[in-house]
């Protein structure tokens, strides 16, 4: 049985992790579970698991994650250093699926025990990608890419060196506002911006597949992944997400892997890796499907992609201070307090005022992180004045 720990446990991936150990009962054992407020959920599957460990990010729910767990072998535990614990416990596999930034310090703790990653929580490389695929290689770690267009080339991959492979496409959705106008994003609502055509997911991806900001976090993911610099790796709008991404080799021939919009596919193949198990997602009828579209993505009605393609190139802090200042404006926009349309213009202006060194460490990258949240915060503040 293999030992498997989840961060994250509660949300969009978390649950279907869940989902698809629980189908799987022979192959796998729970160590860990992991979650921020939603003690309830968190509860309910340490006990469907017989997890060994549950911790709640937030230490003053840890009363009542214990009272929730009564009655059971699963310790209860809380806070900034469970979470460590959680991450660098006896799991073998640990899948990172904690929300933004939040997640770095586990995820590299989970590194740091030399342990394979399920890797979901973009942010976390995002914000600290040369720090943790150092690290990576420094621990002997394996980081297994969760996200689905990155699943799909490592799936393309098949094992290929990197000097075989002339680029890499990124197909993208182009979410809810693939086709509308900038005066309609403008005013678009939370509700709308979360309305994501084919795949259900947290909140805050939503509203980043609505800008497009997460392709471009896509983007910067699968330079540090595989190794390849920016201009070999392109963006392609396909709006039926059913190839998730391709590979291009020197010699012309293109690989790519296909299947329904079901995370539990990726996430299946990060679990049972390097094998396979089986899924409940819906097979492929490409028949029923019958015509695959693609088109360039438009960056002036979506410029969080071309923020994004910048701050690669700028390297140092400004894909740390992207993240942040995106993580910042998302949250806001989902409150109500600002307009969808300002998400990429404050991410801009805090890439133009940005003149912070690149991080030396993680601690590093969490004093750009707290500064950029500071000062958009502070921006969107002066804004509602
Ligand atoms: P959700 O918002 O659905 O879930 C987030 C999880 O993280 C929850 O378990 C939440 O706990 C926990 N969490 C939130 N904030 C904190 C914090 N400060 N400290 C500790 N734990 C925290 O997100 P998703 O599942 O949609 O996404 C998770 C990650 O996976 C993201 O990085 C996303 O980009 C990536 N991803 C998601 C995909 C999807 O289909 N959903 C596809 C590809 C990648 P609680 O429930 O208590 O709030």
């Amino acid at each position: 049985m293999k030992k498997v720990s989840i961060l994250g446990a509660t949300g969009s991936i978390g649950k279907s992790t869940l989902d698809l150990i629980q189908r799987s009962p022979d192959e796998f054992e729970v160590v860990a579970l992991t979650a921020s407020v939603n003690v309830g959920a968190l509860a309910d599957a340490a006990r469907r698991t017989n997890a060994k460990l549950a911790v709640i990010a937030n230490e003053g729910r840890l009363s009542e994650l214990e009272t929730a767990l009564q009655g059971t072998d699963c310790r209860a535990a809380a806070g900034p250093s469970a979470l460590i614990e959680a991450a660098a416990g006896e799991a073998e596999l640990v899948v990172a699926a904690i929300v933004g930034c939040a997640g770095l310090k586990p995820t590299m703790a989970a590194i740091e025990a030399g342990k394979t990653i399920a890797l979901a929580n973009k942010e976390a490389l995002v914000t600290a990608g040369d720090i943790m695929t150092e690290a990576v290689r420094r621990n002997e770690s394996t980081l297994l890419p969760v996200d689905s267009e990155h699943n799909a080339i490592f799936q393309s991959l098949a094992g290929s060196h990197i000097d075989q492979v002339s680029r890499i496409i990124l197909t993208a959705s182009g979410g809810p506002f693939r086709t509308a106008s900038t005066a309609h994003m403008r005013d678009a609502t939370p509700a709308q911006a979360v309305a994501h055509p084919n795949w259900s997911m947290g909140a805050k991806i939503s509203v980043d597949s609505a800008t497009l900001m997460n392709k471009g976090l896509e983007l910067i993911e699968a330079h540090y992944l595989f190794g390849l610099p920016s201009d070999r790796i392109d963006i392609l709008v396909h709006p039926q997400s059913v190839i998730h991404s391709l590979v291009e080799y020197v010699d012309g021939s293109v690989l790519a892997q296909l299947g329904s919009p079901d995370m539990r596919i990726p996430i299946a193949y990060a679990l049972a890796w390097p094998d396979r198990m089986p899924t409940p997602a819906q097979r492929l009828d490409l028949a029923a499907i019958s015509r695959l579209d693609f088109e360039e993505p438009d960056l002036e009605r979506f410029p969080a992609l071309r923020l994004a393609r910048e701050a690669l190139e700028a390297r140092g802090s400004a894909p740390a201070v992207l993240n942040a200042a995106n993580e910042i404006a998302v949250a806001s926009f989902l409150e109500g307090g600002i307009r969808f349309s300002d998400i990429a213009r404050l991410v801009e202006s805090a890439l133009q005022q940005n003149d912070r060194p690149a991080p030396q460490s993680i601690e590093d990258v969490f004093e750009i992180d707290q500064d950029v949240r500071r000062s958009v915060t502070l921006l969107i503040e002066e804004r509602c004045a």
